[in-house]
C-alpha cells in the first residue's frame, strides 16, 4: 500500500492510520535525517492527534533525533517554526479539511517548504524495506516543549503588513488550529474582531473543517448582520483561507486569488499558480506588468516554482496562498491579514474590488473512473481530445491534459490523486457548456474502451 498521497499521509484513524504507522513514519524520518538533528512536531486539534504525536516522537527519538514539541498549532505555524528555530525538519499531524475521524502526517524542510514527492518516496522506501537505523542507547535524546511558536509566527505576520485604518472582521476558524493565530493578529493590528468557531475542538462541532459554500452560512450571515467589512474562514489546520464580502456573499475562489496576486505584483514580477486556475489571474497580473507561471496542482509544486523563479507570490484557488517574503508554506492567517491590508489601502468595499476582476464562464465537474483505468484513459485522450476542437493553440501536459484555444479558452482533464474520478475544468469566453459537453462525451466514449 502506498502511504503518501498528494498531501503527505492522510487516512481514517485506527483503520489505515494507526499508531504503528505513525511510529514507522517517525523511524523513517529519523533514518532519512541520518540519525541526527532537531525536529519540530505540532498538530491540529483532532482527538487522535496526541496518539499519533507520541508514536512519531518515539520513532524520532529511537533514531537519535532531538524533538521540539509545539503542541496544538496551525500548519503554517509548524512550517514557520521549522525555519525560525533552525530545525532539520518539521512534522505536521493534521488531516487539513477532512472530517474529524481522519488524521495525517506531513513533513517540512528547514526552509519551511513541504517535502517534495521525491523526498516522500525516499521516506516511503525506508518504511517498505524496514531499513531503519536505531541509535545506541547512549545517543538517545529528549523532547523539549516550545511555547513561543505562535508568538513568533504572529509577529512575523504583523511585520509583513501595514494597516492604518483597522477594519471590522469576522473570523471563522472551524474550531481548528488557526484559532490561536488569526484573531490575535488582527486584534494586535487594532481591528474589531468577532470570532465564530474559534475555540479549538477536535470534534469540529461548529462546522465541518472544509471552508466552502455549504459550510459558511453562519459566517455569511454574521458578516452582514454585524456590518463587518470582511469575513475570513479557515480549514482545520489553518493553511487555507476563504473570504466573505461585506454583503455576506462568499467570494469566488479564483477571483480572491486574482485580487491578491494582482496586489502583490509590480512590473516584471512573477506569480505562480496551478494549471487549474482561471485566466482572470493571468489578466489581473498582466495588468500590473507581471507574468504568471503555472505548475502541477499541489502547494509543494507552487512553493518549488516560487523558489526556482524568484516569484513574489504563489497560490491555488483552494485558498492555499504562499507569501515567500514570510515563508514557503501556504499560510491562512497571513492570507487573511494581507486581504485586510488590501481592503484598507484601497478604501473600497471588498465586493467592489472583486467586481473589477474580469470573469469568464467556468465549469468544473468529474466522472467516475477506477484508478486502474486512469493511465490508459489518459493515453487515449491525448490522441482523441485535441481532434475534437477547432482553434486549438497548444497542448500542455504539465498535469493531465490541458487544451488551450486560440482565444485563451482552455479545457483541463486530470485524474484525481486521491479519489476514483477524472476531473474536468472548462473556462471559455463563449460556449462553455458546449465545450464541456464535448469533453465529457469524449471521456465517456474512451472510458468504455478501457473496460
Ligand atoms: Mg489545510
Amino acid at each position: 500500500m502506498k502511504l503518501f498521497g498528494t498531501s503527505g499521509i492522510r487516512a481514517i484513524v485506527q483503520e489505515e492510520l494507526t499508531s504503528e504507522i505513525a511510529h514507522l513514519a517517525g523511524l523513517s524520518l529519523g533514518t532519512y535525517l541520518n540519525n541526527q538533528g532537531k525536529v519540530l512536531v505540532g498538530r491540529d486539534p483532532r482527538t487522535s492527534g496526541e496518539m499519533i504525536e507520541h508514536a512519531i516522537i518515539s520513532g524520532l527519538l529511537s533514531t537519535g533525533c532531538e524533538v521540539l514539541k509545539l503542541g496544538i498549532v496551525s500548519t503554517p505555524t509548524i512550517a514557520f517554526s521549522t525555519k525560525y528555530y533552525k530545525g532539520d525538519a518539521g512534522v505536521s499531524i493534521t488531516a487539513s479539511h477532512n472530517p474529524p475521524e481522519y488524521n495525517g502526517i506531513k513533513f517540512w524542510q528547514p526552509n519551511s517548504m513541504a517535502y517534495t514527492p521525491d523526498m516522500e518516496e525516499k521516506i516511503e522506501n525506508i518504511i517498505k524495506k524496514r531499513s531503519f537505523r536505531r541509535v545506541d542507547w547512549t545517543r538517545i535524546k529528549g523532547v523539549s516543549r516550545v511555547y513561543g511558536a505562535n508568538d513568533a509566527h504572529i509577529s512575523a505576520i504583523i511585520d509583513s503588513v501595514k494597516i492604518d485604518n483597522p477594519l471590522k472582521v469576522v473570523i471563522d476558524c472551524a474550531n481548528g488550529a488557526a484559532s490561536s493565530v488569526t484573531p490575535y493578529v488582527l486584534r494586535r493590528l487594532g481591528c474589531g474582531v468577532i470570532t465564530l468557531n474559534s475555540q479549538v475542538d477536535g470534534h469540529f462541532p461548529g462546522r465541518p473543517p472544509e471552508p466552502c459554500s455549504d459550510t459558511l452560512n453562519d459566517l455569511c450571515k454574521v458578516v452582514k448582520s454585524m456590518g463587518a467589512d470582511v469575513g475570513i474562514a479557515h480549514d482545520g489546520d489553518g493553511d487555507r483561507t476563504v473570504v466573505v464580502d461585506e454583503e455576506g456573499s462568499l467570494v469566488d475562489f479564483d477571483k480572491f486569488l486574482a485580487l491578491i496576486a494582482g496586489e502583490m505584483t509590480v512590473k516584471d514580477s512573477i506569480v505562480i499558480t496551478n494549471i487549474d486556475t482561471s485566466i482572470c489571474v493571468d489578466e489581473y497580473v498582466a495588468k500590473e506588468g507581471g507574468k504568471v507561471i503555472r505548475t502541477k496542482v499541489g502547494d509543494v509544486h507552487i512553493a518549488e516554482a516560487i523558489m526556482n523563479n524568484g516569484a513574489v507570490f504563489g497560490g491555488e484557488p483552494s485558498g492555499s496562498l504562499i507569501f515567500p517574503d514570510v515563508h514557503l508554506c501556504p499560510d491562512g492567517p497571513l492570507a487573511g491579514v494581507k486581504l485586510v491590508e488590501i481592503i484598507n489601502k484601497s478604501e473600497e468595499n471588498l465586493s467592489h474590488l472583486i467586481e473589477k476582476i474580469p470573469s469568464y464562464p467556468l465549469e468544473r465537474g468529474k466522472i467516475r473512473c477506477r484508478n486502474d483505468q486512469k493511465s490508459v484513459l489518459m493515453d487515449l485522450l491525448k490522441e482523441e481530445l485535441p481532434k475534437r476542437f477547432e482553434n486549438l493553440d497548444h497542448l500542455d501536459e504539465t498535469d493531465g491534459i490541458r487544451i488551450v484555444m486560440k482565444d485563451n479558452s482552455w479545457i483541463l482533464v486530470r485524474p484525481s490523486g486521491t479519489e476514483p474520478y477524472m476531473r474536468i475544468t472548462v473556462e471559455a469566453k463563449e460556449d462553455v457548456k458546449y465545450l464541456y459537453e464535448i469533453t465529457l462525451e469524449t471521456l465517456e466514449e474512451n472510458l468504455e474502451k478501457t473496460e
